[in-house]
């Protein structure tokens, strides 16, 4: 059976399973408030290839959704404003290009999922009706074949009797079920990149699997990029390739996921780690990373982390740590992982 993706010309526009899609390179954006200078995202580097999950990790403040709406191109500037960096996709420049050609790159290639369905979709029209918009204004169908390609869209994501559906206003679907509509709206642009901006955190945990499930089928039958952000390390385990993990805007730890998990080389890894609930801690107090993310108005000298750090030592209260390789025992780098801790050695070989 043919899809709406598969019926699409660009299909053979995809990129094999590896080439790299989109890569931000030392990325800085601030904020101009009345109070001072925000450094919002500081040096950020990560990169996402076609059939490969990225995940976004860090609490409220770390940098991470500032970075993904600046690759949207939806931060307000001002106040905020890009100081360095660049954004590739397929190795151009998003931020020096025009504004016609980065404009078709973020309506077409680069879709974006948000955390609140409901007030990402318009209340008053039906869900049907705005599914098969993308159709009707950039492909001139009909309403009759944009109304099939909704139906075929809804059926795609897995939405229950789609056809007596489609004409049912989003306050008439579950959260679980407009997640699905949202991502069946990235789905009719035939992105190659797809960033979700905590696409389960207003969900229930069963139905938060099932939309994962369901993102990362989709991920890997069309080949697409995944930027998943999310503050919360529990979800993305089962679905990411790899982690970046940021705090206080810069990337304190990267690694492939399974490696991450097993064995963190930053210190404000580990206490996320320790900070999600496990079975076999029934009835346990939860573990919590003492104190709060600083203020971006007021970033402590040296390492970030150090006023909620364990193992802080007075070089890390004056000296901010590099992202550095990082290498097992013998001394050998281990792919794709890198920390910006002073003591990244005694946290993962410790
Ligand atoms: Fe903790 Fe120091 Fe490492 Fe920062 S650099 S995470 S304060 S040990």
């Amino acid at each position: 059976m043919t899809t709406v993706i598969e019926n699409n010309s660009q299909k053979s526009d995809r990129l094999e399973v590896g080439t790299p899609l989109l890569e931000v390179k030392d990325l800085h954006v601030e904020f101009h408030t009345r109070d001072g200078i925000a450094k919002a995202v500081n040096g950020v580097n990560y990169s996402v290839a076609a059939g490969e999950t990225l995940a976004v990790l860090g609490e409220s403040g770390s940098g991470k959704s500032v970075t993904a709406q600046t690759i949207m191109g939806i931060l307000d500037m001002p106040p905020g404003k890009v100081t360095q960096g660049q954004i590739l996709y397929r190795g151009q420049d998003m931020l020096t290009m025009g504004n016609e050609e980065r404009r078709k790159i973020r309506g077409q290639k680069i879709a974006m999922i948000f955390q609140d369905a409901l007030s990402a979709l318009n209340p008053v029209l039906s869900v049907g009706y705005q599914l098969g918009e993308m159709f009707r204004v950039h492909q001139g169908a009909s309403k009759k074949e944009a109304k099939e390609k909704a139906i075929e869209l809804m059926d795609r994501v897995r939405i229950p009797a789609a056809r007596q559906r489609v004409n049912d206003y989003p306050h008439q679907f579950s959260g679980g079920m407009r997640q699905r509509i949202m991502i069946a709206m990235a789905l009719s642009l035939q992105p190659d990149l797809i960033i979700a901006d905590e696409p389960t955190t207003a969900l229930d945990v069963t139905v938060q699997a099932q939309v994962m499930d369901l993102l990362a089928e989709l991920q890997a039958e069309y080949n697409m990029g995944l930027i998943l952000i999310t503050h919360d390390l529990g979800v993305v385990a089962d679905v990411a390739d790899k982690i970046a993990v940021m705090y206080a805007g810069r990337i304190v730890e990267t690694a492939p996921v399974h490696e991450l998990y097993a064995n963190p080389a930053h210190p404000y890894t580990k206490g996320l780690l320790r900070s999600i609930p496990r079975l076999d801690q029934k009835g346990q107090d939860l573990y919590a990373i003492k104190g709060l993310p600083p203020n971006l108005l007021k970033v402590p000298a040296g390492c970030a982390f150090n006023p909620r750090c364990e193992i802080a030592t007075d070089l890390c209260r004056t000296e901010i740590p590099a992202l550095h390789h990082v290498t097992d025992k013998d001394g050998k780098e281990l792919t794709g992982r890198r920390s910006a801790c002073h003591l990244w050695k005694e946290t993962l070989h410790g």
